[in-house]
């Protein structure tokens, strides 16, 4: 979610957008910035954004009636594309049942199971409205758990909007650490053995762009966390789901103490989920001491949302095949039109989420995410738009690929990647 550059003026596009512009007006008169989140304004990438108003499988359409190949996917969270059949109709069946509960349900037991056989290392949960809920408990229990303060995490991750989490620089009890530098990390964490209460990592990157761990880069936090006696804590709130039925920890072969998950998991809904160990979570309350409650949590529309959209991707057979295959589709054709329009272009990618650094140097934290040329990445952003593909505005974000996005979806995007770059050496 960082944002590098703001530019002062909005740019004009030549799509059709004049009802977008005037609800614009009323949007930042009424919201600020226009939006209910930060990097939905297009301030980065010098645009006005359009404004929405239906989505439906791979495509979303704005109140001018242009129609777009979505790319940004809630931001990860529409595996399954826009209104999926069979989580739309378990909604429509929960809504006949009652929107909440204010009592624990037999959708959340059930939900519980299924997630708990998904990723074994969540051995209890609690169920949340959002990512940020999830990581801010997490972090508040971990603290509960060790009696300690200080948190480790890593420069360019993100852990949603906590006080605690929001800081780039290390303050106070948050030390802020190369992502991918594992002997600073331990050096680091020997040196306040005893202070640290918990290590939160994205464990692969995806709020800086997509970003890979190194070989080991994992495996060490591991190792040292369990050496000083810190809670590890796995943020998979983009990675849950989105590679395997599981999360990263399932690939790496690690278990985290702490996962948090979001996005996919709530089936395009508010909804989060934060769980590990017994004996950690057995901390919160009521039978501990660490208190968090929620009015919604587990609110059962949500999840049965889950439910639905967890009964796919578990039981469609080659459906991470599919999307892997797409995601290096996408990956070869951004490398090959920006190599013939005579662009430097670095996509790091995992499975359906890439990024696509204008920059010639590889990408593996924070610094040299930032390298990326920001303005180049706008105007990349402006063609891909008016060609009307959505992606991210912004060049620290990851482009999602859906079930939704077959074949010829792919196709029609590499066409309008090919024609944004041609009009990018032109302009
Ligand atoms: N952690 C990660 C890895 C995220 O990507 C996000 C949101 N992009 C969050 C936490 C916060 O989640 P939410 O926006 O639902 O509060």
């Amino acid at each position: 979610m960082s944002s590098c550059c703001v530019p002062s003026t909005y740019g004009i596009l030549s799509k059709s957008m004049s009802k977008s512009s005037k609800l614009w007006d009323d949007a930042k008169e009424l919201l600020p910035g226009g939006v209910n989140s930060p990097v939905r304004s297009g301030n980065v990438v010098g645009i006005q954004p359009p404004i929405i108003v239906r989505a439906n499988g791979a495509h979303i359409y704005d109140v001018d009636g242009n129609r777009y190949i979505d790319l940004v996917n809630s931001w990860g969270a529409l595996i399954l594309g826009h209104r999926p059949l069979t989580v739309m109709n378990a909604v429509r069946r929960q809504l006949r049942k009652g929107t909440s509960y204010g009592a624990t349900s037999t959708l959340e037991i059930e939900l519980a199971k299924r997630i708990r056989e998904a990723v074994p290392s969540m051995e209890k949960m609690r169920m949340v409205s959002s990512g940020t809920e999830a990581t801010m408990s997490a972090i508040r229990l971990a603290r509960g758990f060790t009696k300690r303060k200080k948190i480790i995490k890593f420069d360019g991750c993100y852990h949603g909007h906590a006080d605690s989490l929001l800081v780039e620089a290390g303050s106070g009890d948050l030390i802020g650490l190369p992502y991918n530098d594992a002997a600073k990390f331990e050096e680091v964490a020997m040196k306040n053995a005893s202070d640290i209460a918990a290590v939160i990592v994205e464990p692969i990157a995806a709020n800086m762009g997509i970003v890979l761990p190194r070989p080991g880069f994992l495996e060490n936090l591991r190792e040292v966390t369990q050496k000083v006696g810190a809670v590890l804590i796995f943020d998979e709130i983009i990675t849950g789901f989105r590679l395997r039925y599981g999360g990263v920890q399932d690939q790496f072969g690690i278990k985290p103490d702490l996962t948090c998950l979001g996005k996919i998991v709530g089936g395009g809904f508010p909804f989060a989920v934060y769980g590990g160990r017994g004996d950690i979570m057995d901390r919160l309350a009521p039978i501990g001491p660490v208190y968090q409650a929620g009015t919604l949590s587990g609110n059962p529309v949500a999840v049965a949302a889950s439910l639905a959209t967890l009964e796919v991707l578990r039981n469609r057979d080659g459906l991470y095949e599919e999307l892997e295959t797409h995601g290096r589709a996408l990956q070869n054709i951004l490398e090959k039109e920006a190599k013939s329009a005579g662009f430097s272009i670095v996509v790091n990618r995992a499975g359906s989420m890439l990024t696509p650094f204008f920059t010639n140097a590889p990408v593996f934290d924070y610094s040299s995410a930032k390298r990326s040329n920001v303005e180049k990445f706008a105007r990349f952003y402006r063609a891909m738009i008016e060609e009307g593909i959505s992606i991210p505005p912004s060049p620290f974000e990851a482009f999602f690929l859906s079930r939704a996005h077959d074949r010829s979806v792919i196709g029609r995007i590499g066409k309008a990647i090919a024609k944004s770059m041609e009009k990018m050496v032109q302009s």
